[in-house]
């Protein structure tokens, strides 16, 4: 497993002008607003398959640890899930909510369904 002191340790943050470790969601959310070049329902749109797009490429790298029997590159599988975090955000930011609140929506439904012995199985309201 790769921690944020294995990226420093490689370099990886060297690369950035701004200190990414110590970023915070409210932060961040501001830090992806700013890099939004479309707007309303293209934005939407954009934003969502650019979504769909990245959790593709996180597919598509382990998909070949299967495949072609190689190595797993973590800190690439990282990056993409860095770009599947960016779209997430562009899109709460559309909806007007952050992070945090999403964070808390999640946990309230993952830990509801828990306490109900529903965390198996399938079905958005279960
Ligand atoms: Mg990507």
């Amino acid at each position: 497993m790769i921690t944020g002191k294995d990226l420093e340790d490689m370099g990886y943050y060297d690369m950035f002008d701004n200190d990414l470790k110590t970023t915070t969601l409210k932060g961040y959310s501001a830090w992806v607003e700013d890099k939004m070049v479309t707007e309303g329902k293209t934005r939407l749109i954009e934003n969502t398959l650019g979504l769909v797009g990245e959790a593709g490429e996180v597919a598509e790298k382990v998909k070949k640890l299967l495949r072609d029997d190689t190595k797993l590159d973590e800190v690439e599988v990282l990056k993409e899930l860095g770009d599947v975090l960016f779209y997430i955000t562009g899109l709460a930011n559309y909806f007007g909510g952050d992070l945090n609140f999403i964070m808390e929506l999640n946990v309230k439904k993952l830990d509801d369904r828990q306490h109900r012995g529903k965390i198996k199985g399938s079905g958005d309201n279960r």
